[in-house]
């Protein structure tokens, strides 16, 4: 929020007296000046003197220059506009940063704006940002994620493909290999056949990307129900933002000849290579929580791109981090997450690191400042902290419990993500661009941005509603499911290809270490209904989470 300067109040009988002796005076000062004097107690002495001083009638009325100083003499006014002046820079001064606001303040100022011709100057997310901090002031940092991914015309995901081989700014273990897939494809088959193969279940994930991970999930997941022989009616819900990406999703998993049509109520729909129905959602709120379906989630590499509020510790309490755009106040985002390699950057990419928009913050309370004091977890973190609080991964955590609570109380969610354990993140919003770090504040809708999942807060909340197992690195749980088995098999039937071979095992270690340049420390997190036994894949036992 802006700081507010409210100046009915600001406004003491002195001024008062002022504006009206100064209006019978045909002044000099511009009114508009009037609204940031808080009291000139010299000029009214003046004023005084003057009335008791018949002389003075006898100053100057007009100077060489034509103006007209009524009752005042010429050094009056200038002492006059000298302490008005002083009193605008002090509150300039107080108002640092509010900048834009006072370049227009009295004019009415209007969203977007429109050049003569009546169309509007909004031509992508730099215009929209600008525009509407001169408009409202900072805007909170999840406002400016949310828009920076998910903006419908100028969104990084809705304008792009960025798994794409060549142009992608990204790759996710599921591109890497089949495997990754295959692993979650046999899990979820355990856990069917641990919950008594239900018949009717639906598949649904959240951020499918290029659709790869549900298209290798199916294959492996049919190959088995087929040799149990058990009935499956299997739908599949697909919560995806991007027109573009659904479009790859379709294209992966079903036939060209299957059309991709859209309902009355704007959703899209299809039917798998396998016969299944495919139903695309804009959000988690327009899944139908049937009750007679088990409802099958994933969430891989979706919550770490949901919008984070950011928040510091002050001797005041908590204050919210808000995104600005202007020269004049301190920036406080480092120019790049420490993770980066800065130096590489600085030589290939120098224009990289001017950052446009970049974080402030608020001096006053917010309306989400009340967020971090509503959590004992943060109460003893000290001054000058800051961290990044998910409100929307919360969200989202509830649906997906609410569809593994309903009567038939079967079921399971799988998160997949980066993100820490038993720490709060802290300042982990980065940009990603081209395959390399980047600060998220340059090239709004054109760079991905991604956040550490706070894995923690997700166990907690889940605690009280189901049995939640893991988070487990991902090299450790892909071990766990018999990934190294798959890898031998492949290899072996491999024998005389030996750059196939080399590719396998390249992959495999891709998926499984735990290094910069891999993904095996990636988390894996699954929630069951309460009082499920384990399953499998997760035997190394979590760290026990700290109390709320
Ligand atoms: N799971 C995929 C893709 C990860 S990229 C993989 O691992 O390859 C993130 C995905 O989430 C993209 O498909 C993106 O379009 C989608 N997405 C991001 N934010 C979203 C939101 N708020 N609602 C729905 N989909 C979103």
């Amino acid at each position: 929020m802006k700081n507010k300067i409210n100046f009915t109040t600001s406004f003491d009988s002195n001024q008062v007296m002022l504006r009206s002796l100064i209006r019978s005076n045909r002044t000099l000062i511009p009114s508009s000046s009037l609204r940031s004097f808080h009291s000139v107690p010299s000029l009214l002495n003046k004023q005084k003197e003057f009335n008791s001083n018949p002389d003075s009638a006898n100053s100057p009325t007009i100077d060489e220059n034509g103006l007209y100083y009524g009752k005042f003499t010429k050094q009056e006014y200038e002492d006059a506009t000298k302490v008005v002046k002083q009193q605008i820079e002090k509150l300039e001064g107080d108002i640092k940063g509010d900048f834009n606001v006072r370049d227009n303040l009295g004019k009415v100022l209007q969203f977007p704006q429109r050049d003569i011709t009546g169309s509007t100057k909004v031509e992508n997310l730099t215009d929209l940002f600008v525009q509407t901090i001169q408009t409202t002031g900072p805007i909170t940092l999840s406002a400016y994620i949310r828009q920076c991914l998910t903006h419908p015309d100028f969104g990084y995901y809705t304008t792009r493909n960025p798994l794409d081989s060549r142009s992608g700014d990204f790759i996710t273990s599921p591109e890497i290999s089949f495997m990754f897939g295959e692993m979650i494809g046999i899990w979820l088959f355990t856990v069917w056949q641990q919950q008594n193969y239900p018949t009717s279940i639906k598949f649904i994930e959240f951020g499918p990307g290029r659709g790869t991970l549900m298209h290798d999930v199916l294959k492996s997941f049919n190959l088995f129900a087929t040799k149990v022989n058990k009935p499956v009616n299997i739908e599949i819900n697909l919560i995806e933002a991007s027109k573009i990406l659904r479009q790859e999703q379709w294209k992966l998993l079903c036939e060209e000849e299957v059309e991709f049509k859209t309902t009355e109520e704007g959703f899209n729909t299809s039917t798998s290579k396998w016969g299944n129905q495919i139903k695309w959602l804009d959000t988690e709120k327009d899944i139908i929580n049937d009750e007679n379906i088990a409802n099958y989630i994933i969430a891989h590499e979706f919550f770490d791109a949901l919008p984070v509020k950011s928040f510091q510790k002050t001797e005041h309490g908590w204050r919210e981090l808000m995104v600005e755009h202007s020269s004049s106040v301190n920036n406080t985002q480092p120019k790049l997450p420490s993770n980066s390699n800065e130096e590489e950057i600085n030589i290939e990419n120098k224009e990289l690191l001017d950052t446009e928009f970049h974080l402030t913050l608020s001096q006053k309370e917010t309306p989400s400042s009340i967020i971090p004091s509503l959590s004992s977890r943060y109460k003893d973190l000290p001054i000058d902290t800051r961290i990044e609080i998910c409100t929307e991964a919360e969200l989202y955590l509830m649906k997906m419990i609410q569809l593994l609570n309903n009567t038939k109380n079967l079921g399971t969610a799988l998160i997949i993500d980066y993100g820490v354990v038993n720490t709060i993140p802290e300042a982990s919003l980065r940009g990603i661009y081209k395959h390399k770090f980047v600060s998220p504040f340059i090239k709004p809708g054109e760079v991905d941005l991604s956040i550490d999942v706070d894995f923690t807060n997700l166990t907690n909340l889940s605690s009280k509603f189901c049995s939640s197992f893991g988070p487990i690195d991902q090299g450790d749980w892909l071990h766990n499911l018999g990934i190294g088995h798959r890898v031998d098999q492949l290899i072996k039937k491999n024998t005389h290809d030996e750059e196939k071979q080399d590719k396998i095992y390249n992959s495999y270690r891709r998926l499984t270490d735990k290094n910069d340049k891999s993904l095996g420390s990636y988390k894996f997190l699954s929630l069951l209904p309460l009082n499920a036994k384990p399953p499998i894949g997760f035997e190394t036992p979590a760290p026990p989470a700290p109390p709320l």
